[in-house]
């Protein structure tokens, strides 16, 4: 048979060739996002998605059409054309559908591979169909079948690759361009070979030539739309899946923020561990764990000793650094399953889990000495030591608040024996917070039964041995208890402030006792301590001047002593209040000197006129060259800040002696004279002055 030769437009068949690389990476792109997309908006993208890549394949097709020519005039029938167009179209959103299910079993994509590719076909040999030629197309049947099967394998490869490209994975927009150059040939491969296989024979001519939309024009508005709508649709989804990947990373801070807020109102800011909070959650677990498995666990409760002293020398930062030194060692003490809380201060808490009753014992002994080397905070060398105390489930309790306060007896009891140690809790140890709890109300009372009185320990003058003055000493003559030493009730009484009662009496009392020895020709000065809630006390000066002027007595004759420790607690505060008394000419004396951490800056400033060395030092004199040099350490500090040196706690002759060889200006003791009723005070005196 004789047939037309036909000839092709090679910008065109490049066109079309781009066209379907454009599509198919469009397509690819489109089943990416209506797999992603959820409800409204993933039916949004396939009805889009359908759309455009049915226009982009059916383009292809089209401009393919164009690119072909025969030498009679060829045209196209619009409504072919346009059923041809939907075709594509819905075969494309078949293909859509198909690859956005949760699987892609074989047996679908085999079936999903021959819908789509008869669908392509039927678009291209309905396209041919518009060109209404007379007579029909005759198709080589060989290049038929092939047309077809190319088609179908097209589209099988296409499905796979769509389905297996729909979730992002790292080099997604690489491969997707791979994909697209493979799945484009193939389509053209399809239009090329069903081309092939048209043959049209001699006189055939075109009917659709004269109704005819003619095709050069034509070419250009396919192209251009085609390329509109695609570069369009790809457009929006790049956009969208740059919105969505934001609205991912908003998601995921919202997340991580919500999480971190969790933690911060778990976690104590400071060291990071676990709050109050967070260590009742855990506990409630342990006992219920612990209740279930008839198993044991242990309570700590830890606090520092000294950390107040640090804090007060060196202000917060250098407490806070500490506090998360101390963490750490914590930390670095216990297993991984154990909670460690924080319940602010210098306070921890530890659950420990037991293996054996030997366990907790090893533990707190571990830990107390881990606390117990030295620590380096912003390069100041500090230590501090540890008291723990341990409460047993289920022996010492089987409840959250019987656990908490028997630990927390435990540990005052271990603060009671010595600090820097552990200590079991025992059932005597409640009755002794019962026994405090019995004293402090009888305390209360002591004050209007006037069952407080003062001692009064002579202050000796070093070279000559002259009484130079008394330090008065509180006692407590308890109804049935008889004399209490004040380091027996003092610190309760600080923590109900109940000293603040009881000093002021101290203070009447002791004035009203001078005016009675001065009256009796005595020159002498009284001492008298404060303690540190009267000296935060605004109205101590009033409270001083008062006393003193109710007894006539001028105020170079008293001195108040306040611990060191105190006075350096807030030493702006300090500075204040000490100025006002030095004001008023009111003796001041430093307690204790050498047990707290002074800074010689502030001591310095301090207007006070006398520094009592503790007694601690003075006692371990004899044996301990330490303790010497630091003696001769503060004296000849105090000669240089100009402050009278006292020291306390002298016990033997050889102490005196020592003493009184570096320069301390007045000594007090044992050895000297111990503290006595007013009553006994001048015969102990006139003793001591035949002496
Ligand atoms: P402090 O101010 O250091 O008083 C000296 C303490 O050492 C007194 O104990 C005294 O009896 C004791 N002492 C004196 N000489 C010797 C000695 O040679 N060897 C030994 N080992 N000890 C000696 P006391 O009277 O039991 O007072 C203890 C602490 O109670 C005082 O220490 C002071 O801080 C406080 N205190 C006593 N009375 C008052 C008071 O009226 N008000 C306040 N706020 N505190 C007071
Ligand atoms: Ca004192
Ligand atoms: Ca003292």
């Amino acid at each position: 048979m004789l047939v037309l030769s036909n000839s092709y437009n090679d910008v065109l068949v490049l066109c079309s060739l781009l066209v379907a690389i454009l599509a198919s990476y469009t397509a690819l792109d489109m089943a990416g996002r209506v797999a992603t997309a959820q409800g409204r908006a993933a039916r949004w993208w396939l009805t889009g998605g359908a759309f455009a890549m049915g226009l982009g394949i059916w383009s292809m097709h089209f401009i393919g059409m164009l690119a072909f020519s025969l030498p009679i005039p060829l045209g196209y029938d619009l409504p072919i054309t346009f059923a041809s167009l939907l075709i594509a179209i819905a075969a494309s959103a078949f293909a859509l559908w198909l690859v956005c299910q949760q699987t892609l079993p074989w047996g679908r994509l085999a079936l999903g591979a021959l819908l789509m590719g008869a669908g392509i076909a039927a678009m291209h040999y309905t396209g041919m169909a518009a060109m209404r030629m007379l007579p029909g197309i005759r198709y080589v049947p060989s290049l038929f079948v092939l047309s077809i099967v190319i088609a179908v394998a097209a589209s099988g490869a296409a499905l796979w690759i769509a389905f297996r490209l729909r979730f992002a994975s790292p080099h997604v927009k690489l491969i997707r361009c791979g994909a697209a150059v493979v799945m484009g040939l193939a389509i053209v491969g399809m239009h090329y070979t069903g081309m092939a296989a048209a043959q049209f024979p001699l006189g055939s001519f075109c009917a659709a030539a004269n109704s005819g939309i003619s095709t050069s024009w034509l070419a250009m508005l396919v192209i251009v739309v085609t390329l509109a709508v695609l570069a369009f649709a790809l457009m929006v989804s790049v956009l969208d899946s740059r919105m969505a990947a934001r609205t991912a990373v908003l998601a995921a801070s919202l997340a991580e923020a919500n999480h971190e807020l969790m933690h911060l109102a778990l976690h104590d800011n400071l060291t990071k561990l676990p709050n109050r909070l967070l260590l009742e959650d855990r506990l409630e677990q342990a006992i219920r764990k612990a209740g279930r498995e008839h198993g044991r666990f242990a309570l700590m409760f830890m606090d520092l000793d000294g950390f107040k002293a640090v804090n007060d020398a060196y202000g917060h930062h250098v407490g806070d650094g500490l506090l998360i030194e101390v963490a750490d060692r914590i930390r670095r003490g216990v297993r991984a399953q154990d909670t460690i809380a924080r319940l602010g201060g210098d306070e921890f808490v530890l659950i420990l889990e037991l293996g054996g009753p030997q366990d907790a014992a090893s533990v707190a002994e571990k830990l107390v000495d881990a606390i117990d080397q030295p620590f380096t905070v912003q390069r100041h060398a500090l230590s501090v030591s540890a008291s723990i105390g341990i409460a047993l489930f289920p022996d010492d309790g089987i409840e959250q608040r019987e656990l908490m306060a028997n630990a927390d007896a435990a540990m005052y009891h271990a603060k009671d024996t010595g600090r820097n140690g552990y200590c079991f809790f025992e059932a005597s140890m409640n009755a002794n917070a019962q026994a405090q709890l019995q004293l402090m109300h009888d305390l209360r009372l002591a004050l209007s039964r006037g069952e407080l009185l003062l001692h009064y320990q002579p202050k000796f003058s070093a070279p000559n041995a002259r009484v130079v003055g008394a330090e008065a000493l509180l006692r407590w003559n308890h109804p049935q208890r008889g004399l209490i030493s004040p380091e027996a009730f003092l610190d309760q009484a600080e923590r109900s402030g109940l000293v603040l009662q009881i000093g002021d009496w101290v203070l009447n009392e002791a004035c009203r006792q001078m005016r009675v020895w001065r009256d009796a020709g005595r020159d002498w000065s009284i001492s008298v301590n404060l303690s540190a809630l009267q000296f935060a006390h605004a109205s101590l000066p009033q409270t001083v001047a008062g006393a003193l002027e109710r007894h006539g007595l001028a105020p170079q004759h008293l001195t108040l002593e306040i611990t060191e420790t105190t006075a350096m607690r807030d030493a702006e505060a300090s500075l204040v209040i000490l100025r006002q008394l030095a004001a008023m000419g009111v003796g001041i004396s430093i307690d204790d000197f050498g047990t707290g951490y002074s800074s010689l800056l502030y001591l310095k400033r301090l207007p006070a006129n006398e520094l009592k060395i503790d007694r601690g030092f003075v006692n371990e004199l004899a044996h301990d060259s330490d303790d010497a040099a630091i003696v001769s350490a503060i004296v000849a500090l105090g000669q240089t800040l100009n402050l009278s040196i006292v020291a306390e706690g002298v016990e033997t002759p050889a102490q005196q002696e020592f003493l009184t060889r570096l320069g301390c200006d007045s000594l007090q003791g044992y050895l000297l004279g111990r503290p006595v009723p007013a009553d006994d005070f001048p015969a102990v005196v006139c003793g001591d002055a035949a002496r």
